[in-house]
């Protein structure tokens, strides 16, 4: 198999242990890059959200699925609540 990486899982029964180390190291780094892009695109939507926010000229409706114990409003044209 050579040390790529496959969703066959059956496929890593037959690797020794110096091959299941590098394969999981591959996996661990590919994971800490995924997370690094998600945390990116999650501060684009946090930045994006505060520019909506403050742009939108908001339609506040009580948000009847909010489970707080005090009253919740989403806007009814960005989604957004305050
Ligand atoms: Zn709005």
């Amino acid at each position: 198999m050579n040390n790529i990486i496959t969703n066959d899982l059956n496929s890593y029964s037959s690797l020794d242990t110096q091959e299941l180390l590098d394969i999981k190291n591959k996996i661990n780094t590919l994971i800490s890059n995924y997370k690094l892009i998600i945390n990116n695109y999650d501060n684009l939507l946090n930045t994006i959200n505060k520019n909506i926010y403050d742009k939108c000229n908001h339609n506040w409706i009580i948000d009847h699925y909010s489970i707080n114990e005090h009253t919740e409003y989403t806007c009814s044209y960005c989604n957004l609540n305050k």
